[in-house]
């Protein structure tokens, strides 16, 4: 991860016409509220879910009946009511006996491929470093060592979708990357490619878009109303999602603070960026500038990751990276929070994930910037996934469609009856 592919600058401004058209955000159906009312909630009974989500009993039963049939859900054991009063007193829970989804995550360095149940539990996982950047090299080495992990994991669960998630642009409604200029992608067709590898059904999405979605389906619950989220690994991006739903714009655009201008991070040395100005937040945060400020101070690390096992060993100039670190996202934090208001800011960043004092720093610098932010120590979190953060956003993106759509075209599952 310390070397970087040349081009820098954009060599043109995409066109329209490259840019695929907006697909329409898909809001739950009836039968996606119901069951995201048994993942919330589950064991539960089917007249607490017609409470919760607002629809008649008799309405609730048969979105229940349709995802019992295709095996999504599971009739509980224990009744919470009297016995012989008939089904809407057993309690229904979702059945993660049956089926998987499967995730791969396209880092600027290496790739992640995943297996996670219903209930987004990691199940396996296995990350690889590139051998190049050549999409169909990359697309192809995932799409062949997903059988591998569902041979020796999936303990006679049947994968029903596979989700991809990545940086930068992607437009999920064509299930292409639009730009991803690390990799030096452009308007990739990732769907079609891993549809053709894998015979399964393939979503697509940004890794920032699908871990939002992560947190609202099986994290912080303080998510659901409105979150933004920043994701600081190699690449820099977020998402903002408010009543379910998330903002990806007509050019698929959303999110993409990558080139934020932060100035030099207050210590005189603004860091040159790729996009050829310096100081972006991008740029001042990355990890091949923490390796190298890091060497600077006679620290010698190989990877990124070395220098997060020194911090979190407690290494005092690796720790003082991190904190430094954790100020300059606090700044960009607070400028999302001012911007957006949002229920809760989830910051997805090691340091902040793992290091108290990294997530205070962070806090203080949204509490002295942020004008509308007066609470950061409750509305600024770590993500819900640190540790599994790559292995859940592809994942995340499989299971945020069945969530939305759980009796949509899923070939693996029995027809509803
Ligand atoms: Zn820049």
């Amino acid at each position: 991860m310390t070397s970087l592919p040349a081009p820098i600058r954009r060599s043109r401004p995409l066109r329209r016409s490259e840019i695929p058209p907006p697909g329409h955000a898909r809001r739950a159906s009836g039968t996606g509220s119901v069951l995201g009312a048994i993942l919330d909630h589950g064991p539960v009974a089917r007249s607490t879910v017609a409470r919760l989500t607002g629809l008649s009993p008799a309405s609730v039963t048969g979105h229940v009946g349709h995802l019992l049939s295709r095996g999504l859900v599971r009739e509980s054991a224990e009744a919470t009511g009297p016995r012989g009063l008939g089904r809407p007193h057993v309690p229904v829970d979702i059945d993660t006996s049956r089926f998987l989804v499967a995730g791969a995550h396209i880092a600027v360095a290496h790739s992640t491929v995943s297996l996670m149940d219903l209930r987004g539990r990691i199940v396996a996982e296995d990350r690889r470093p590139h051998a190049g950047t050549d999409p169909r090299h990359i697309l192809g080495d995932l799409a062949a060592r997903l059988p591998l992990l569902t041979d020796a994991h999936a303990a006679g669960r049947q994968v029903l979708a596979l989700g991809v998630a990545t940086g930068h642009r992607v437009d999920p409604a064509a299930g292409v990357v639009v730009e991803h200029p690390h990799l030096g992608w452009r308007a990739v067709p990732v769907r079609e490619i891993l549809a053709a590898a894998t015979g399964l059904p393939v979503h697509v999405d940004s890794h920032s878009r699908a871990l939002a979605r992560a947190e609202q389906m099986f994290g912080e619950a303080s998510t659901r109303r409105s979150t933004v989220l920043l994701f600081v690994g190699a690449v820099v991006d977020g998402a903002y999602a408010t009543s379910g739903e998330l903002h990806r714009g007509p050019r698929s655009g959303a999110g993409s603070v990558a080139h934020l201008p932060l100035g030099s991070g207050g210590s005189g040395d603004a860091e040159p960026c790729r996009c050829g100005r310096t100081g972006c937040l991008q740029s001042e945060v990355s990890e091949r500038a923490m390796i190298r400020r890091a060497a600077e101070q006679s620290l010698y690390v190989g990877t990124f990751q070395e220098l997060l096992d020194h911090a979190m060993a407690g290494e005092p100039r690796a720790v003082a990276l991190f904190r430094r670190r954790a100020r300059l996202v606090g700044r960009a934090a607070a400028l999302l929070l001012d911007m957006f208001d949002p229920e809760c800011l989830v910051v997805v960043e090691p340091g902040a994930g793992r290091l108290p004092e990294c997530l205070a720093d962070l806090r203080e610098e949204v509490g002295m910037r942020s004008w509308v932010c007066d609470d950061p120590e409750r509305a600024v979190v770590p993500s819900s996934f640190t540790g599994s953060v790559l292995a859940t956003a592809g994942g995340a993106v499989a299971l945020g469609a069945l969530y939305t759509d759980p009796l949509g075209p899923w070939p693996a599952l029995p027809a509803v009856s």
